[in-house]
């Protein structure tokens, strides 16, 4: 099961995969960040696109065209931001991973590759995030044989390391 996660230090703009993610925010027009980031590489059809999905709602995915992307097509979640931890942050940011799951299972995308969803601005704690990541993940590569490959794309050693640890627990 563990074949199937990979963790590399990569710009994610630049993973030839089925579909990345976006740690977007709730209006999808573009932010900073690793948000910033996919829009400018996708291009502007990509905030064309986004403008015509009305939005989307903390711990929710919306999928769009890659366009100028090498990948084929992006999932818009929004995680939670971190006020504490007793606003439901930790279950907001499981379903951010079960809602891009569910739509990666729907659309039979078989190589999906994320960001450390509100690890940036939205400044949830790293080893519970990366945590949460590894959970929901291991739980529908369990559950769904489909999918062939998650890629963790971390940006910074800090994130990577977190992952190498919290897969190496059982
Ligand atoms: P959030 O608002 O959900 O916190 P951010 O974009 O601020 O989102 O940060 C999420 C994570 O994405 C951070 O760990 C940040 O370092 C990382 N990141 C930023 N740019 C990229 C990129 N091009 N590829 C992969 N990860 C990125």
């Amino acid at each position: 099961m563990t074949g199937r996660i990979s963790v590399v230090k990569t710009d994610i703009t630049t993973l030839a995969v089925d579909v990345i993610v976006n740690a977007a925010n709730n209006s999808l027009l573009g932010g900073g960040g690793v948000d910033g980031a996919i829009h400018r590489a996708a291009g502007r059809e990509l905030v064309e696109e986004c403008a015509t999905l009305g939005g989307c709602e903390t711990g929710q995915a919306k999928i769009t065209g890659g366009y100028r992307l090498p990948a084929r097509h992006v999932i818009h979640t929004v995680g939670p931001v971190w006020t504490g931890g007793d606003r439901g942050e930790r279950e907001l940011l499981a379903n951010c991973y079960r809602s891009c799951f569910q739509i990666a299972r729907q659309r039979g995308l078989k190589t999906i590759a994320f960001p450390a969803i509100s690890c940036g601005v939205y400044r949830f704690p790293v080893e519970q995030a990366v945590e949460t990541a590894v959970r929901e993940t291991r739980a529908e590569l369990e559950a769904n044989d489909a999918i062939e490959e998650v890629i963790f794309a971390c940006f910074g050693d800090d994130i990577y390391q977190a992952y190498l640890r919290a897969l190496k627990e059982p």
